[in-house]
């Protein structure tokens, strides 16, 4: 149960492995034959002093070349000049083809990272040690890279699969409360949109899970990861169903930007979700019951299920400006039924309208 396979390719798996420590990533390495190499751990300025020391230890024992990039902390900082720097650090220290990067970190180290590798000398290999839930669960899995661009979001980047996945699940001990109850929003999604049992699973858990016990934590993070791994590999690039992973995120992504991102990620998905849920109890698709029990989910992992100071209207034309747009048709994630999520382009202003207000407060 502590190691999973995900298709790199039509011929190459990578691994990802949940651990409770650093000390087996070294074996990792030699299993896949990436020992000798020289190595740059990219991570950021929060990361670097709680766990750049142990892991570059532990890269002592497998390669003679380490050097280390410490990236200011925060999505602002998610651009192409901290790409240079990376690309500048890696010619200094002669990178070439073989080595290897690491990006130990949340979403914003491991986009980066993972972006940098894609790029510098058309791709290297990289390592992905998330440090975050919503990393864990999410951005480290699925090959995804890029950076922000102007006033856009992951606007430059490319499909760049990493080598091997490193779960530590201790990581998340020195996490915020916050950005644990964000992460927990990707979590419930998943539950919601590919299996109910692991839904249910979680309302059940919540004690164990909120006081980071170990073996549910670890329980958790594995079936969050089967189901990204099973969407994305169904469609790697997002041409179908892995837009399913997008519930909640259409109104979510609005709500981001119009609080100026003051609310986190997970919490503007939070409220998505309730959008998304209210319009699938509106088509008859879940019950009252059932929709009641998704919102107490959220609840009960410290997510919020509506906003302060904003009107419908406004939201909904943010909606509009969201990629993920077909034709100037919304692609809105519904639920077909509690632990089945199916992607429908009917869903007009109107419904959507009378969704959001929902989730608005006075
Ligand atoms: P983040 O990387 O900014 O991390 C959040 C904060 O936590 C940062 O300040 C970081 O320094 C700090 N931190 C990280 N690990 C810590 C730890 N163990 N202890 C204490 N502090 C720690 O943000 P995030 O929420 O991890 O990721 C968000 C990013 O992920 C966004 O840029 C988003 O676009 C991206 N993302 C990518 C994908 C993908 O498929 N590639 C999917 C979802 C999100
Ligand atoms: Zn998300």
């Amino acid at each position: 149960e502590n190691i999973l396979q995900v298709k790199r390719n039509d011929e190459f798996y990578y691994p990802i492995v949940f651990r409770k420590n650093f000390e087996d990533l070294s074996n990792q390495l030699k299993t896949l034959e990436l020992q000798e190499r020289k190595c740059c751990i990219v991570t950021d300025s929060n990361v670097a002093p709680i766990y750049l020391e142990t892991v570059k230890k532990e890269l002592e024992k497998v390669s003679d070349t380490i050097i280390s990039i410490i990236l200011p902390a925060g999505e602002e900082n998610k651009t192409l000049a901290q790409i240079q720097n990376i690309y500048e650090h890696l010619i200094k220290a002669h990178f070439d083809r073989k080595d290897l990067l690491f990006a130990l970190g949340g979403g914003v180290v491991g986009d980066m990272t993972g972006f940098a590798a894609a790029t510098y000398l058309r791709g290297i290999d990289f390592i992905q040690i998330p440090t975050t839930l919503l990393a864990q669960v999410d951005s480290s899995i699925g090959g995804k890279t890029g950076v922000d661009f102007l006033q856009y979001k992951n606007m430059v980047g490319a499909f760049h699969q990493p080598r091997l996945v490193y779960m530590n699940v201790h990581t998340l001990d020195t996490l915020s409360d916050e950005l644990f109850s964000c992460g927990m929003g990707e979590v419930l999604k998943h539950g919601l949109i590919r299996d109910l049992d692991y839904f249910e699973w979680l309302k059940e858990n919540r004690e164990k899970v909120l006081n980071l016990d170990e073996d549910a934590l670890t329980e958790m993070i594995y079936k969050s990861c089967v189901i990204k791994k099973t969407v994305v590999e169904n469609d790697p690039t997002e041409k179908g169903e892995r837009a399913v992973l997008n519930m909640g995120h259409t109104v979510g992504h609005a709500v981001e930007k119009l609080k100026n991102f003051k609310l986190l990620h997970g919490q503007c998905v939070s409220i998505g979700t309730v959008c998304a849920c209210y319009l699938s109890l509106k088509r008859g698709l879940i019950t009252k019951e059932e929709y009641e029990s998704a919102l107490e989910a959220l609840r009960a992992y410290r997510l919020p299920i509506s906003v302060q100071g904003l009107n419908a209207a406004e939201i909904l034309t943010a909606t509009k400006s969201d990629k993920k747009m077909e034709q100037g048709k919304i692609k809105f994630v519904l639920l077909e039924k509690m632990g089945y999520a199916y992607i429908d382009k009917t869903v007009t202003d109107e419904e959507m309208k009378e969704a959001i207000e929902v989730v608005l407060e006075e």
